[in-house]
């Protein structure tokens, strides 16, 4: 099978998160372990009972090695709106949910591992693939944690087949949520007897004002690696929907923002602990850390030579690999198709970025493996 049948085929099987992924991971790892690959599957039921499937599959002596990494489910197919599970090549583009996003580069990955020459492996090569990324990374989560092949021997290098249009990606940033929460007391405004919770965190809503002007003008809060540099701080707020003349009984300010690796993460999170704790606010922190390989390691620059491009750049969007550096220490992103038309309908990938890839994942392979 090429890689252009095998992207038909696993567009062919909806694999939608809020489905299964089991039978598009069967296929895959059937492949694999007709090649010779061992295979390691970890499953859970998500939240409403349905199969969730993740396997590392490997091949290859020694330690260290390389991981190619991928999730198998997609977003919805929006299939009144075109034939999204029916794969069509128009021109030079192969058109289908999961084209690029990320089917199509899971199927470069897996025919560059099946096409070389295992017996010239000095260090292993792993597949990796991962459910529920489109609905926030929980089988990568899973998946690093639960991994025995991938714990015992973390890999030293990986890609992310996510799409880049075949540009080396060394970081991107992340996502911090932090909940802030007030109490007080929920009385007639004509009765005296209440206590506001939104009088009591606007003085905290005004402090974050002031510290977004500081993020936004003060360079340490900002990456020039990235576009835009800064970090996209917001704020939103709820009442839970109080009357005008009912105090709050409970008020919750929301604050995000996109992480970045030397943008200050820890002072920002440090600075809206303390700015909290100071007005008897609740708060709950839940950081994703952004990804970042330095771009002078070994793997960025085997990369930048197979794809005969100057130097690696950086993306605003977030990928599986915030779990899985905690097994694989360093992750390059990099695939076959275009991010901007990934979760669109029309989704597609270029034929011949689907041959590249195929082409770069088996350089890779004969570079840091064999
Ligand atoms: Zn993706």
């Amino acid at each position: 099978m090429d890689v252009l049948e095998l992207t038909k085929k696993l567009i062919s099987m909806p694999s939608v998160s809020k489905d299964s992924n089991a039978d598009v991971n069967k296929v895959c790892e059937d492949i694999l372990s007709a090649a010779g690959f061992e295979i390691e599957r970890k499953e859970y039921k998500d939240e409403h009972g349905v199969l969730k499937a993740n396997f590392v599959a490997k091949i290859g002596p020694g330690s260290g090695g390389l991981a190619f990494c991928s999730h198998s489910d997609t977003v919805p197919g929006q299939e009144e709106q075109w034939p999204a599970f029916d794969p069509e090549e128009k021109g030079d583009l192969l058109y289908g949910r999961g084209s690029c996003d990320m089917k199509g580069p899971l199927a470069a990955t897996i025919i560059a591992a099946t096409q070389i020459d295992s017996s010239k492996l000095k260090k292993p090569v792993y597949i990796v693939v991962t459910s529920d990324e489109e609905v926030g990374l929980t089988g990568a989560k899973f998946l690093s944690e639960e991994s025995e092949m991938l714990r015992q021997n973390r890999p030293e290098q990986g890609i992310i087949a996510e799409p880049t249009s075949m540009i080396p990606v060394y970081s991107h940033k992340g996502f911090a949520t932090v909940t802030v929460t007030a109490h007080g007391r929920a009385a007639h405004t004509s009765t005296g007897l209440g206590e506001s919770a939104t009088l009591k965190i606007a003085p905290f809503m005004a402090d974050m004002a002031k510290f977004n002007e500081k993020m936004m003008s003060d360079e340490q809060f900002m990456n020039d690696a990235f576009i835009p540099p800064t970090n996209g701080f917001n704020m939103i707020i709820t009442d839970y929907e109080t009357p005008f003349n009912v105090s709050a009984s409970k008020t919750t300010v929301g604050l995000c923002f996109r992480a970045m690796p030397d943008a200050g993460t820890e002072e920002i999170l440090a600075h809206i602990q303390e700015r909290a704790d100071a007005y008897g606010l609740d708060v709950d922190v839940d950081l994703v850390d952004s990804l970042y390989c330095p771009p002078t390691a070994d793997i960025v620059t085997a990369a930048l030579e197979l794809t005969n491009l100057p130097e690696a750049e950086t993306v605003p969007y977030g990928t599986d690999g915030v779990f899985l550096k905690n097994v694989i220490k360093e992750l390059v992103i990099l695939g076959p198709g275009d991010i901007k038309v990934a979760h669109t309908i029309e989704e597609h990938v270029p034929l011949a970025e689907l041959h590249q890839a195929v082409d770069v994942y088996t350089g890779l392979i004969e570079k840091l493996c064999m």
